[in-house]
């Protein structure tokens, strides 16, 4: 079997979130048992030199409307995953991924309509039998293999529903898309055009990154305007879930960390601690400390923590908050820590800061409105920090309450009860009183919590199952 594994993003190349983690964990597990090709765009700021990626002797001309781009061929290893790199000039040169300050690049649909062509005609040139597609950047090669390349299979993955690449009618036309697409049961979507739509119209099989996510998208509060074309679809659609790669984020190997630590080194673990607290300068590192990382988004619940801060910060804690995203909550977290000396505020994306802070915390703050899977919390469990979530999507099907019965879920954590900052505030006071009162239950679960295999293996079997369906 020849899979090319497709996506926008793989760590450590380019990463903006979750889905670099899985396009570099899921391709190297799946390595083991078939032969696998990634394959993403070469942006200009990736380090071609420090990567070895080199370019081969190979390029494509791919025709869009009017246009022809010519497309050249790259090539590096990823720990064992040969990954091709895809170079076109309107593609690459950018300084971000998918926008800048200012917001998303306008031509995005021609950007990624242009790498999922080129991706069709690498896959035909390879001989490739199954195209792994993964979110909207990639869906309209599912598509563009039903014209140019009917023999081969795809199969879809959907990391955020949220997320569906809609451009005006106008996009298909630019993009040579025959209009034969452009109707109800593939591209189209209240008169515009829809990419995510189209990956899963056309593509042999979809999944999404866990099995409650799976299902919560055929209702109208997580369906994002697709529920009913996706239960159109059901027969095709599975939940799979995500993993991560246990040495990337392995305490006892982390070289990003002040002091490696293991299930049986657990006491090191504070100096991790007393380091970022003095990195961050957070007084008092005997106390708590809860941290956040990621989008700053409603997503990710951080509207509520912004609601609840002012009173979460009088208990007797630390708080630390890593990421980027919407202006208005970057603003209203800035006014709060200028009132504040136990929070601690960092913008940007910082990956040896992620680890630091996954090293060094007590407890993980994801009270997420919904998550396809979420992977901060399966780092967490490595790290032996322990998470507390509102358990929808992927986080009920990964973090079971510390009070619950005992269950076929290996992970726990706090589950606020309610997904208001009543909710929160009660799970942070659960957390506080677990860290202050019963610190041995506390250190016997993070040491269950550790031990958890949170890796893609059982998933990796899984997918092949799928790609297998998709060639009978
Ligand atoms: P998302 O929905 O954003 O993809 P996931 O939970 O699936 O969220 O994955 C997030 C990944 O990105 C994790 O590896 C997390 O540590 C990392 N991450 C998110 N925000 C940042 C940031 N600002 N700096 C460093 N790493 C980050």
């Amino acid at each position: 079997m020849k899979l090319l594994f497709v996506a926008a993003e793989i760590y450590p190349y380019a990463k903006s979130g979750g889905l670099a983690d899985v396009a570099q964990a899921l391709p190297k597990e799946l390595n083991k048992d078939i032969v696998v090709t990634s394959i993403m765009p070469l942006y200009s700021f990736i380090d071609r030199e420090k990567h070895k990626i080199y370019r081969l002797n190979k390029s494509f001309d791919i025709e869009l409307g009017e246009e022809l781009y010519r497309v050249e061929l790259y090539q590096g290893f990823n720990r064992g995953v040969k990954t091709l790199f895809v170079y076109e000039e309107s593609l690459c040169d950018r300084s971000g991924l998918y926008g800048d300050e200012e917001g998303d690049y306008a031509d995005n649909y021609m950007r990624f309509g242009l790498f999922s062509k080129a991706v069709v005609m690498i896959a035909k040139a390879y001989n490739i039998e199954i195209l792994h597609l993964n979110d909207w950047h990639t869906a309209l090669a599912a598509l563009w293999v039903r014209e140019l390349y009917p023999s081969s299979r795809t199969l879809f993955t959907i990391h955020n529903l949220a997320f569906q690449g809609i451009y005006p009618h106008e996009a298909v036309t630019e993009l040579g898309i025959d209009e034969k697409f452009f109707n109800s049961a593939g591209i189209e979507f209240w008169d515009s055009a829809n990419f995510l739509k189209a990956g899963i119209a056309y593509s042999n099989k979809v999944t999404t990154v866990s099995p409650r996510y799976a299902q919560e998208i055929l209702s109208v509060s997580f369906g994002c305007g697709l529920e009913g074309f996706l239960e159109q679809h059901q027969e095709k659609l599975c939940g799979i879930l995500n993993g991560i790669d246990r040495e990337l984020f392995d305490p006892l190997l982390d070289q990003a960390i002040a002091q490696r630590y293991s299930l049986y080194s657990l006491p090191n673990k504070s100096q991790n601690k007393r380091s970022l607290c003095q990195e961050l300068g957070l007084e008092e590192p005997e106390r708590p400390l809860f941290i956040f990382i990621g989008r700053f988004t409603k997503q990710k619940g951080l509207d509520l923590i912004i609601e609840a801060l002012p009173q979460i910060l009088e208990m007797d804690i630390n708080i630390s908050i890593l990421g980027e995203g919407e202006s208005d909550m970057a603003s209203d977290l800035t006014k709060i820590a200028q009132e504040h000396k136990n929070l601690s505020l960092i913008f940007g994306y910082d990956e040896s800061l992620s680890h630091r802070k996954y090293a060094a915390a007590d407890f993980l703050l994801m009270p997420s409105s919904f998550e396809p899977c979420g992977l901060n919390q399966l780092i967490s469990y490595r790290y032996g920090t322990l998470p507390l979530v509102h358990r929808v999507g992927g986080l009920y099907d990964t973090v079971i309450d510390i009070d619950e019965e005992e269950s076929a879920l290996c992970g726990r954590g706090i589950a606020l009860k309610s997904l208001d900052t009543k909710g929160l505030k009660e799970a942070i006071a659960r957390a506080v009183e677990l860290y202050i009162q019963k610190p041995s239950r506390l250190l016997e679960i993070i040491t269950k919590n550790m031990q958890c295999d949170v890796s893609f293996q059982e998933s990796a079997e899984k997918y092949l199952d799928c790609y297998i369906d998709t060639i009978e």
